[in-house]
């Protein structure tokens, strides 16, 4: 047994020891009572009230230790279990002796026949004992009924008389198999105990793999929380880059100037185009303009005027490419490029011709110009049916060349590469 297991049971025995006290107490008061005052009243020797007076103190002694632990148990004080118990088994040894003392006084003093009252009372005490300190220490129980039998076993015996001996000889065999059946009920009751403190131990243990587990829940689910916030985070944080990245590349396929498609973006959109009309079998058109003495409008009006010219005319081409699939882009300096997917040849040239018209009719002045008072613009415009062996730059050239024509032919008109 470890000492935790011994201090356990110590206080567990204490404590069954302290329960039995009162009933105790009260049966060793009574008897008090009735031998004491019995013989007193036989006799009127002094002894008698002496002894009774020394009892019953005794008796108030051993309730007024009773009461001191009991106070301490209910203010859950720790206890010193080894005091309290040497205390309990020491006002035990003293009843032992006082109750040996009367059995020998009224045998020495009083004949046989008077002496035979406190035989029966000093059995009955010891047998009563039984239930108050066998159950907790069969030593203790072997000190009491010792000291209170076997002096008085002795002096019958040794007085030779028949009667006498026989007495001491109930006394001695009472006292033998009272001895063995309460190592017996020790034994039980120590079982009883030990089992008790197995169930407890097993209990706390239980109490603490629940404690532990739901510790261990609440971290679980602690946990789950924070997984789930840095996920919604993480989606946030995507979404967010996501549409940055779309800004960007808005950004980057924009001209900052005019705010229509850049070149980067029309190559991309040439490809794409390509590649459906490819698939669909369908005509791709595409119209190339240039603003005519651009350069010669810079250096009348200054770059910025230029700018703000750049921005109208892209605004005003963007207007009539209206179709769906229809996108402008400005694809230099001076220069933009319409193209128009499902557009035939002569559609576009009436497209391109609206254009040209719109752009004069804006009204913006060109002294510079040598083909009017008015900024013009010049249009090649080409149409294909992609083909396997054919490329978009070949549309690409074709409506470059017209364009070159369309300068060369006087500029302010719209050439058709067919
Ligand atoms: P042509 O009729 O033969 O096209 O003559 P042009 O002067 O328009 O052609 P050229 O290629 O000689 O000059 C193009 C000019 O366009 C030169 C350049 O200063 C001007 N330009 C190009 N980009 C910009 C721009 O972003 N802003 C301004 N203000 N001018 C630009
Ligand atoms: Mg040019
Ligand atoms: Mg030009």
């Amino acid at each position: 047994m470890s000492r935790l297991d011994a201090r356990y049971l110590r206080r567990r025995l204490l404590e069954a020891q302290h329960e039995q006290t009162p009933v105790a107490l009260a049966g060793s008061a009574f008897v008090a009572l009735c031998a004491g005052g019995y013989y007193w009243w036989l006799t009127e020797e002094l002894f008698f009230p002496v002894w009774l007076l020394a009892s019953l103190a005794l008796v108030i002694a051993r309730l007024a230790i009773y009461l001191t632990l009991e106070r301490q148990r209910n203010r859950s004080q720790s206890l010193d279990e080894l005091h309290w118990q040497r205390l309990y088994f020491s006002s035990v040894i003293v009843a032992a002796v006082s109750w040996a003392a009367i059995g020998l006084f009224v045998e020495l003093t009083l004949p046989f026949d008077e002496s035979a009252f406190i035989y029966v009372c000093l059995a009955g005490m010891v047998a009563g004992s039984v239930a108050s300190t066998a159950s907790v220490s069969p030593r203790l129980y072997l000190s009491f009924s010792a000291i209170t039998l076997l002096p008085l076993s002795f002096v019958l015996l040794v007085s030779l008389q028949a009667q006498k001996v026989a007495m001491g000889l109930i006394c001695i065999a009472f006292f033998i198999f009272t001895q063995r059946s309460t190592f017996r009920i020790y034994q039980v009751f120590e079982g009883f105990m030990s089992s008790n403190l197995v169930n407890e131990q097993l209990l706390r243990e239980l109490r603490q793999e629940q404690r532990r587990v739901l510790k261990l829940n609440d971290q679980l689910r602690e946990d789950l929380v924070k997984r789930i916030n840095t996920e919604k985070q993480l989606r946030t944080e995507k979404q967010r880059a996501e549409a940055l990245a779309e800004k960007l590349y808005e950004l980057s396929s924009i001209d900052g100037l005019t705010e229509i498609p850049n070149r980067r973006y029309f190559d991309e959109l040439l490809a794409e185009e390509w590649s459906r009309a490819l698939r669909s079998g369908t005509v791709l058109s595409l119209i190339i303009c240039d603003i005519d003495y651009f350069k010669d409008f810079n250096d009348q009006y200054g770059h910025l005027v230029g700018d703000e010219c750049l921005k109208a005319v892209a605004r005003e081409l963007d207007l009539h490419a209206r179709r769906a699939g229809d996108s402008v882009a400005r694809f230099g300096g001076e220069e933009f490029a319409v193209l128009l997917p499902g557009t035939q040849l002569d559609a576009a040239l009436r497209l391109a011709d609206e254009m040209r018209e719109s752009v004069k009719a804006l009204g913006i002045l060109h002294r510079g110009s040598k083909v009017s008072d008015l900024v013009t613009i010049s249009m090649g415009v080409a149409s294909m049916v992609p083909s396997l062996d054919a490329r978009p730059q070949q549309l690409l050239k074709e409506a470059d060349e017209a364009l070159y024509r369309a300068k060369h032919e006087g500029r302010d008109r719209v050439v058709s590469a067919a």
